[in-house]
């Protein structure tokens, strides 16, 4: 599959991948374990496009979308969307690019399972990690920090960060911790520190983790200047504020949430659309103006729960809308 403008393929790929059912969700026979999402098998359809289709299995509601690739609940393997979908990134950071992964989704969709995984089933995080360490000799290190409410706060060492501009107007993190790794085991162990402070911050506040973008940075350097850095982001979970009941700091979280969210896909969609000359909508967001050196190379994971309708269709409708006109 070409990159090409003329083939008017996406330049920041948006695919989807369903999680299948769990097994407590199947045991409880209820009507959850009925699957609503497919991807529809459609004539004169071209090979660099699916169409993906949500029905709601309780009336006659449905909805498709187009995007670039479907990896569904029977298509389960993490190694293969890898493969085929992130090693592409790899040599563009070994080459002076910069490149980002996003998971995006409800809560519960599958986004840290497909980042972060285990310890005995990586996730993407690890596996791009163990990519570019066999990949380069190079120095490799890797930075660890969340965006919550619009705030950036460091998870490798206890701080708030602030974004400076440099000279040119680029943002960048000021002080954001950079820790070498050398081995697998590197990777992990500094992983295991950032995870448990994403787990312990925030205190008083529930399940934060869930509410805040998660941010994993590979940096490659050569005689300390950088060359290139893969961004691979556990997106907080988005809520349909009409739906969830939110009140509160709930709410106001969930906007900012959601906000952020709307920033993200008005920045991929005017990238995607490059020839329409919109203004690419950087400062309207923390991520969206961190990530501004980032984003031309980049995948979008949408991730969905098989058996959900509304979230599925929301999901699918930011998803698409990212992609092009
Ligand atoms: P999110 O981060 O989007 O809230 P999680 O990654 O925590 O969602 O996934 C929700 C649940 O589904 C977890 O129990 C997780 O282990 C499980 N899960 C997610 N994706 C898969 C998958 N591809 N295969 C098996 N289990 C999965
Ligand atoms: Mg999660």
């Amino acid at each position: 599959k070409k990159h090409s403008p003329f083939n008017l393929t996406s330049i920041v790929r948006v695919i989807v991948r369903v999680r299948p059912f769990l097994p407590h969700e199947i045991s409880r026979s209820s009507d959850k374990a009925i699957p609503c999402v497919s991807v529809l098998d459609l004539p004169l359809q071209s090979d660099s496009e699916v169409t993906v289709s949500v029905k709601d299995p309780h009336s006659c509601r449905n909805e498709s979308y187009k995007l670039d690739s479907f990896y569904g609940e029977k298509d389960n393997n993490l190694r293969r969307i890898f493969e085929r979908e992130v090693m592409p990134l790899v040599p563009a950071v070994l080459n002076g690019y910069n490149a980002t992964v996003f998971a995006y989704g409800a809560t519960g969709s599958g986004k840290t399972f497909t980042m972060q995984g285990s310890e005995e089933l990586p996730g993407l995080m690890a596996m791009a990690a163990a990519a570019i360490l066999s990949m380069t000799e190079k120095r490799v290190e890797i930075s660890y920090y969340e965006i919550y409410m619009e705030r950036c706060y460091d998870l490798l060492e206890e701080k708030e960060i602030t974004i400076l501009e440099d000279k040119d107007g680029r943002p960048h993190l000021k002080n954001l911790v950079k820790i070498p790794i050398h081995s697998m085991a590197d990777f992990h162990e500094t992983m295991r520190r950032g995870t448990q402070r994403r787990k312990i911050a925030h205190t008083g506040l529930n399940d934060v983790s869930s509410r805040s973008h998660g941010v994993l940075v590979i940096s490659v350097s050569e005689n300390s200047s950088l060359i290139g850095k893969l961004n691979l982001i556990d997106l907080a979970g988005n809520e349909d504020n009409r739906r969830s009941g939110n009140e509160g700091v709930r709410l106001v979280e969930s906007q900012k949430i959601n906000q952020s969210l709307f920033a993200l896909s008005n920045v991929i969609y005017a990238l995607n659309n490059k020839s329409s000359q919109i203004r690419i909508p950087y400062r309207e967001s923390k991520l969206t103006r961190i990530l501004q050196d980032s984003l031309n190379h980049a995948l979008m994971v949408a991730c969905l729960n098989p058996g959900e309708y509304e979230h599925s269709a929301h999901t699918l409708r930011l998803a698409a809308r990212s992609r092009r006109v």
